[in-house]
């Protein structure tokens, strides 16, 4: 794992700087010096991440929270769609990328993907794309239409009022509302969130970070967070992955503090703006190493 020295104290901030752990419990996900080219062998190819190498425990009853945080481009999604199993990033061009001790094969039901621009369907109710996963797993409508009402509630709407209604017909944070409610009905083992609060508004985006924190809580699964906001992936993770510039690797992985408060009153407290100011240093740090070396 690259070292980056920083020059702010690592004492006065939560945060603690943590290995990948060893192989002594069973591995969730397990990278070893992942790399994947796109193009490779023509005059096209491009190397999107590299040698990218970390593991998550299965602890029982309790998931990991890991927020992925680096620049644009730097290979963030391929990491997250190389978990998924999805094309064109899936398969890997080097290294082993183990779910549950198995190597990914094909996007599976036990990997649940949310993406920020929702992915509803724009020709079902919101209803009907809460209900979709248990469609096609031919559970009985009555059972499958319960189970979706509870998830719509879930997420903060009401069955009622909003089960009828489609995507058009809502706002971002509803519409982000429903593609989580799609995603966590089906109770995936892993959750794959790809920046899904980066087209809401502040407030929502708040409110959107606690109610991921209770449902994740009750799903105790693992979940992979990216975004593009510290204060969020500080607030979020119990980890938080750091990649460098392209070819993306992980530079550093640090432990925070859970998110025991409401995401407002967390985010506003020294030790927590301490964190947050750390890890941009560090980023900071990361791309004028970059800009430095390509200029
Ligand atoms: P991030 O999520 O960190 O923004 P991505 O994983 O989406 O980064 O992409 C990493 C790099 O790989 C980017 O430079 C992107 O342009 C490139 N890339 C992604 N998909 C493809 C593809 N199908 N073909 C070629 N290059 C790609």
């Amino acid at each position: 794992m690259a070292k980056i020295e920083l020059t702010t104290s690592e004492q006065a901030c939560e945060l603690k700087e943590v290995e990948t752990p060893s192989k002594a419990a069973p591995l969730v996900v397990d990278f070893k010096n992942v790399s994947k080219t796109f193009d490779a062998g023509t005059s096209r190819a491009f190397t999107a991440i590299k040698d990218v190498t970390f593991s998550v425990e299965d602890i029982p009853k309790i998931g990991e929270f890991i927020g992925v945080l680096g620049p644009s481009g730097c290979g963030k999604s391929t990491v997250l769609r190389l978990i998924a199993g999805l094309a064109p990033q899936f398969p890997a061009t080097s290294g082993s990328v183990l779910v549950h001790g198995e190597p990914v094969t094909e996007p599976g039901p036990d990997r649940g993907f949310v993406f920020q621009d929702y992915a509803n369907f724009p020709h079902r109710t919101v209803l009907d794309n809460v209900a979709f996963g248990l469609e096609c797993r031919q559970v009985p409508e009555k059972e499958r239409l319960e189970r979706a009402r509870e998830w719509i509630a879930k997420v903060g709407l009401d069955p009622k009022n909003d089960g009828n209604k489609y995507p058009h017909q809502l706002s971002g944070g509803m519409n982000q509302r429903v593609a989580i409610a799609r995603t966590l009905i089906m109770h995936p083992r892993i959750i794959l969130m790809d920046e899904p609060f980066g087209a809401l508004d502040p407030t929502t985006r708040q409110r959107m970070q606690d109610l991921l924190v209770s449902l994740w809580r009750e799903l105790e699964a693992t979940v992979f967070f990216i975004t593009h906001d510290i204060p969020e992936a500080v607030y979020l993770g119990d980890r938080v992955f750091i990649f460098t510039p392209s070819p993306g690797t992980i530079a550093r992985q640090f432990a925070v503090a859970p998110p025991d408060r409401p995401a407002r009153e967390m985010q506003m407290e020294p030790a927590f703006l301490d964190s947050v100011r750390h890890v941009r240093s560090l980023l900071d740090k990361l791309e004028d190493e970059k800009h430095n070396q390509t200029s």
